[in-house]
């Protein structure tokens, strides 16, 4: 018997109350769980929830607003991530409303995928202001934020829009109906953090928490360990990617994080700010901070704070308020050639892998 098999054997074997919810925090947990059909193969007592796990879909609009006005307007090279490019802004009608339809009207747009790309695009136009619109969670920002401390070319700049997972899961937590009752922490950010800034989970709020991987295997591991918890009454938080996630993360990574970032309080997109979430480039890198190098942008863009497209329920499903499908526009008005919001843009946000699974209403 697989591995997999002698899991979910071990799950089907617990007696289970008559509803268990599990939410992951990490596009990478929702594709393995969808693609693996692991929804259908679990006992039907078990919900799966997706949660705040796609770094593109909390990116607050006027942070891409602001990417396309510099696109646009500043005459700079922009850089960002591919998912990103085609997240669409709420304009008026025959506005440029993302980055890509910035890029056909004649902006120098550009897809990357490493901070080590922006470098060498920098470089190699050194007479051209170059702006990267790095949008991301701790594993994505630690590597912009190394890219900061190793030094840049001068004219790169970084329009930052990081943030921190933790403290919107805390946020839920917090509030009077956080909607699930275990979590699958992310795998891949705990690599860089370290498991234990999940341990809040466990030790403030009882609740059973435990680190997965990428594998149906490992989520599977994961899924049985805090169905475990929930049933004994043991609460512990349980690694469940020994292999990679070690105790205390990544220490460089955390230095230079902690050298070149301060923590803010940020926007996520339709869900509002949520404190100390965010980063933001410190003082000593302002010459490489794009909110401080085009200020009036940046002022006109923050007015745009708390936009979404008319009917667009993003933020709901990421708080996981919903499931994707539950969205009255899911598959009809949006699809993922024709996207409203951003989790049907990204590859990690839920609506466009459970549409990508072949979920339909
Ligand atoms: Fe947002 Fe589209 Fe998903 Fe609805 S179906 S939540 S509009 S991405």
């Amino acid at each position: 018997m697989s591995e997999g098999l002698e899991w979910l054997e071990r799950i089907r074997g617990l007696d289970l109350p008559p509803r268990v919810r599990i939410m992951n925090v990490c596009g990478g947990h929702e594709r393995s769980i969808t693609m693996a059909g692991l929804r259908g193969a679990l006992p039907e007592a078990i919900e799966l929830i997706p949660g705040p796990g796609c770094p593109v879909c909390v990116c607050p609009e006027e942070d891409i607003h602001q990417a396309i006005q510099l696109a646009l307007h500043e005459g700079v090279t922009l850089l960002a991530f591919g998912d990103m490019l085609r997240v669409p802004v709420n304009v008026k009608k025959g506005e440029v409303r993302s980055l890509v339809e910035a890029q056909a009207a004649g902006a120098d747009v550009r897809p990357i995928a490493s901070p080590t790309e922006a470098v060498a695009i920098a470089r190699e136009h050194p007479d051209r202001p170059v702006v990267f619109f790095a949008a991301g969670f701790e594993t994505t920002t630690a590597p912009v934020a190394a890219m900061l401390a190793e030094g840049v070319p001068d004219n790169l700049s970084v329009l930052l829009s990081g943030r921190k997972t933790w403290p919107a899961v805390a946020m839920l937590l917090e509030s009077e109906t956080p909607g699930f009752d275990a979590l699958v922490a992310p795998g891949h950010v705990s690599t860089v953090m370290g498991p234990e800034e999940w341990s809040f989970v466990v030790e403030r709020h009882r609740m059973p928490a435990a680190v997965a991987g990428f594998t149906p295997e490992s989520l599977l591991a994961a899924i049985y360990s805090v169905l475990r918890q929930h049933l004994s009454g043991e609460r512990f938080l349980d690694n469940c990617y020994s292999g990679v996630v070690r105790p205390g993360g990544n220490p460089t990574a955390q230095r230079q994080l902690n050298q070149v970032l301060q923590v803010t309080d940020a926007n996520w997109r339709g869900v509002g700010v949520i404190p100390a979430s965010g980063f933001a480039l410190r003082p000593a890198y302002a010459a490489h901070d794009a909110r401080l190098l085009f200020p009036s942008h940046e002022d006109a863009s923050r007015k745009r704070a708390g936009e979404m497209p008319p009917g667009c329920d993003c933020a709901r499903v990421v708080l996981g308020r919903i499931y994707p499908d539950q969205c009255r526009l899911y598959g009809k008005a949006c699809t993922p050639r024709n996207p409203i919001g951003p989790c049907m843009v990204s590859d990690e946000g839920a609506c466009r892998i459970w549409w990508a699974g072949g979920v339909r209403q």
